[in-house]
C-alpha cells in the first residue's frame, strides 16, 4: 500500500450529502418480512408485477427461449415474445409498429439521440425525466429547457435556428402528477415543423381509452410522432418501447444505440409484458380503481385532484420529507421521501402513488395518518430555484 488513494474524495462526497440530507439508502423488500408495509411508492399502478399469469408467462417463454437473450436484437437477440410484445404494443397505441428496449430509461437515450444531433434543437420541460435529461446531453443537439408546462417560453424557444426541432415532454409528469397540455405542444409543433416525443412512463395503462395514456385520454395520440412508454410500471415487467409511424420505427431499430448494441430484454420479461399489455386492456377496473383510491387520496389531503396516480405532498426541506417518510413507516407504510436532485430544490416531497391493489381503507387510514404527522397545507417550499439535475 502506498497510502495514496485516488478515490479519497468519494468520502466527502458522501459526507457532503450526509450534511445537506440527501444522502440516498437502496432499500430491500425484505422475504421474511412478517407485516410488510403497506406501498403508496412504487409504480406497480395495476398491481400487475405479482399477477401468477405474468409469471406464468415469463416462465413459459423462459423454458422455451432461454433465461437471457444472447445478443443485441441485430446480432442473434429476438426471439418469438420480442416481437408478439412490439405487435401488441403498436395495436395498443394504435400505430404501425413499436420496438422494444431494455428499459424505458434506454429508450429515452436511443430515441432522442436517433432523433436529433449536432445543428438540432430539443425542446424540454424542466420537469421531464432525468433519463430524457440524460439523452437530451447525449445527443449534442441544443437543449432549451422550457418552463414546466409555459406554452409562451416554449413558442419562444421554438423560434431559435436550427436544422430539426424535437419537442420532448413528459405525459404525466412523474414526480408531480399532473399531465402536459399535448393540444397546445402538438399545435406549436405543427406550426413549426417540430417533431413530438411523448414519454408516458406514468399515463400509459392508466389513463385513456384502453389506458391508451396522456396523448390519447387527450385526443391527440395521433398528433404525436413518437410514443415511448415503459413496461416496469403499469405493465408489471421491464423494459421500454417506443411506438409510431413504420419509418420512425424503422429508424430506430437502424441507428438507436441501445437497440443496436445493448443486449435484447430477456425473452420472459417480453412475454410478461406481453400478458401485462393485454390485462391493461382487458381489466378496465384495474385502472379506474388505483385512479379513483388517487383522487380519493389527495382530496383527503387537500391536494389539486390527480390526472393519473401519482399525488406529490411537498414538504420543503429534504430533512423534512425524511422525517415525515419515517413517521409513516412506523405506522406500517411505504412512502419514499423524494429529495434533490430528483426534484427541484426546495420542494421535497413524499410521492405517493396508488395501485389497484389498495382499497379506500388503506388510502383512509394513509390519510388519517398523514394528518397525524403533518399539518395538511403546510408545505413550505424553500430556496426555490431553477431546477439543476
Ligand atoms: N421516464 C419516466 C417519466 C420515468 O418515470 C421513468 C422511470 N422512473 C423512466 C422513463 C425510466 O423507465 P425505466 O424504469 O423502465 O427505465
Amino acid at each position: 500500500m502506498t497510502g495514496h488513494d485516488p478515490l479519497a474524495w468519494i468520502q466527502d462526497g458522501l459526507s457532503g450529502l450526509d450534511d445537506a440530507g440527501l444522502r440516498r439508502r437502496v432499500l430491500d423488500r425484505g422475504v421474511a418480512d412478517p407485516a410488510p408495509p403497506l406501498d403508496f411508492s412504487g409504480n406497480d399502478y395495476l398491481g400487475l408485477a405479482r399477477d401468477p399469469r405474468l409469471a406464468a408467462a415469463a416462465g413459459d417463454a423462459t423454458l422455451r427461449w432461454g433465461s437471457g437473450a444472447g445478443a443485441s436484437r441485430l446480432v442473434h437477440g429476438g426471439t418469438p415474445p420480442h416481437h408478439q410484445l412490439e405487435q401488441a404494443l403498436a395495436a395498443w397505441k394504435h400505430t404501425d409498429d413499436a420496438v422494444v428496449f431494455s428499459s424505458g430509461y434506454m429508450a429515452n437515450l436511443g430515441t432522442v439521440t436517433a432523433l436529433t444531433g449536432p445543428g438540432d434543437l430539443v425542446l424540454s420541460d424542466e420537469l421531464n425525466h432525468a433519463s430524457i435529461v440524460d439523452a437530451c446531453r447525449l445527443s449534442r443537439a441544443d437543449v432549451a429547457v422550457y418552463r414546466h408546462d409555459d406554452m409562451a417560453h416554449l413558442a419562444q424557444l421554438l423560434r431559435r435556428p436550427a436544422r430539426r426541432r424535437l419537442i420532448v415532454t413528459d405525459g404525466v409528469f412523474s414526480m408531480d402528477g399532473d399531465v402536459a397540455d399535448l393540444p397546445a405542444i402538438c399545435d406549436l409543433a405543427e406550426a413549426s415543423g417540430a417533431m413530438v416525443m411523448v414519454d408516458d412512463a406514468h399515463g400509459s395503462g392508466v389513463i385513456g381509452p384502453d389506458g391508451r395514456g396522456t396523448a390519447a385520454a387527450q385526443g391527440v395520440a395521433d398528433r404525436v410522432d413518437v410514443h415511448l412508454g415503459t413496461l416496469s410500471k403499469a405493465v408489471g415487467a421491464a423494459g421500454g418501447f417506443v411506438a409510431g409511424s413504420a419509418t420512425l420505427v424503422d429508424w430506430l431499430r437502424n441507428t438507436a444505440r441501445p437497440f443496436v448494441f445493448d443486449t435484447a430484454p430477456p425473452p420472459g420479461t417480453m412475454a410478461a409484458a406481453a400478458e401485462g399489455v393485454r390485462i391493461a386492456q382487458a381489466e378496465p377496473d384495474r385502472r379506474q380503481r388505483a385512479t379513483a383510491l388517487a383522487r380519493r387520496l389527495a382530496a383527503g389531503l387537500d391536494l389539486p385532484e390527480p390526472a393519473a396516480c401519482v399525488v406529490p405532498l411537498v414538504v420543503g426541506a429534504p430533512d423534512a420529507a425524511v422525517a415525515l417518510s419515517v413517521s409513516l413507516a412506523v405506522e406500517g407504510f411505504s412512502v419514499v421521501a423524494i429529495r434533490p436532485p430528483s426534484v427541484p430544490q426546495g420542494t421535497a416531497r413524499l410521492r405517493f402513488t396508488t395501485h389497484a391493489g389498495h382499497d379506500e381503507d388503506d388510502v383512509d387510514v394513509l390519510v388519517d395518518a398523514v394528518r397525524r404527522h403533518w399539518s395538511v397545507g403546510s408545505s413550505e417550499r424553500t430556496d426555490l430555484g431553477p431546477v439543476r439535475r
